[in-house]
């Protein structure tokens, strides 16, 4: 089983990791970081396939992946 972690306060918000993961796992939170931003975070962390996709596309490598 994969999962992944968020760095909140790295996080802008882009959504680039919401868009490209297959199983649609990533929605940004109700919760802010300190600069204001609905961070992302994954739901349904059992289904992740530990891909990868969503670390590589986050412009401010935010996002571990752990298998
Ligand atoms: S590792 Fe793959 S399946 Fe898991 S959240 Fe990222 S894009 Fe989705
Ligand atoms: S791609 Fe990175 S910066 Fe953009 S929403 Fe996802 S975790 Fe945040």
């Amino acid at each position: 089983m994969a999962k992944i972690e968020v760095n909140s306060e790295k996080c802008k918000s882009c959504e680039l990791c919401i868009t490209v993961c297959p199983l649609g796992l990533i929605k940004l939170s109700d919760r802010f970081n300190s600069v204001g931003e609905h961070f992302a975070e994954q739901h349904d962390a059992d289904k992740c396939t530990g891909c990868t996709l969503c670390a590589m596309m986050c412009p401010d490598f935010a996002i571990e992946v752990y298998k």
